[in-house]
């Protein structure tokens, strides 16, 4: 079991079928002990319920400092350790550049990079103790290729952040026997794209993929398996791309 006994949280991760719910999956099916955080308590505490008996869910809004912090508490409290925070916790909104209100950018970039900030202070003091720990932060293909269809520009930025800050912690955080690694999903089939996708468009999108079919969340979630697990102890301040190919 490649997380047996390792405390797991994962932002965003109540979804039914988004990247962070099939991540919190695919750690419970290695033994991992998971906590699911999300915007609802109800709804994390049951998708908790959904992967099985030893989970939690908890009420934990990102961009909120002191509910990363007590979420993290509660979370020492009862288990006593923090292995792997998964930073997956994220919104996109489809922009053009001129269209970007300052309360657009605020929404984007707090979520997805002052949100993987706050949560990533939330546990390094834990990690720091135990002098181990892997951090994951959830980035996107938008931040490499500047644009996506639903994205926007503030949202290739705040993933764009994303990497960079996660490298900074990587760089500051090995010494104390902590990695930081980054993904970059292509565009992969959750509520955030689903609905949105005609026939017409996924076939056009599909022209651009190598490897000829868009993503699913399982497909992120192995790779977060990779970077959480021990598989990738020499492996930090990475960026691991899922993305069919599209950047070839
Ligand atoms: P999703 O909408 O299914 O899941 C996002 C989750 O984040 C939801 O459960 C939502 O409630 C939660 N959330 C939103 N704001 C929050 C906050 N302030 N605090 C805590 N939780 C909050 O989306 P998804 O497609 O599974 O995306 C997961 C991550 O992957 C996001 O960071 C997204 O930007 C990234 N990503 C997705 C794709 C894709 O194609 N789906 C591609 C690249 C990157």
């Amino acid at each position: 079991m490649l997380l047996s006994d390792k405390v797991c949280l994962i932002t965003g991760a109540a979804s039914l079928r988004g990247i962070g719910r099939a991540t919190a999956r695919l750690f419970a099916e290695h033994g991992g002990r998971v906590v699911i955080l999300d915007l609802d308590a109800g709804q994390a505490e049951a998708a908790a319920r959904e992967i099985g008996p030893d989970h939690l869910g908890l009420a934990c809004n990102v961009v909120d400092r002191a509910a990363c912090q007590r979420a993290a508490d509660e979370v020492v409290g009862r288990f006593g350790r923090i292995d792997v925070l998964v930073n997956n916790a994220g919104i996109t909104q489809p922009l053009k550049i001129m269209d970007i209100a300052p309360e657009n950018y605020d929404a984007v970039t707090d979520v997805n990079l002052r949100g993987t900030l706050y949560m990533s202070q939330a546990v390094i003091p834990q990690m720091r103790a135990q002098q181990s720990g892997s951090i994951v932060c959830m980035s996107s293909v938008s931040a490499q290729r500047g644009g996506g269809i639903f994205g926007g520009p503030h949202y290739s930025a705040a993933k764009g952040g994303v990497l960079g800050l996660c490298k900074a912690m990587a760089r500051e955080l090995g010494p104390d026997g902590i990695r930081a690694n980054s993904v970059t999903p292509g565009l992969i089939q959750t509520d955030i794209t689903g609905g949105k996708l005609t026939d017409a468009l996924k076939a056009e999108i599909i022209k651009g993929i190598p490897l000829a079919r868009l993503g699913v969340a399982d497909d992120v979630a192995k790779a977060c398996l990779f970077l959480a697990s021990d598989l990738s102890a020499y492996t930090t301040g990475a960026v691991i791309d899922v993305n069919g190919g599209m950047l070839i």
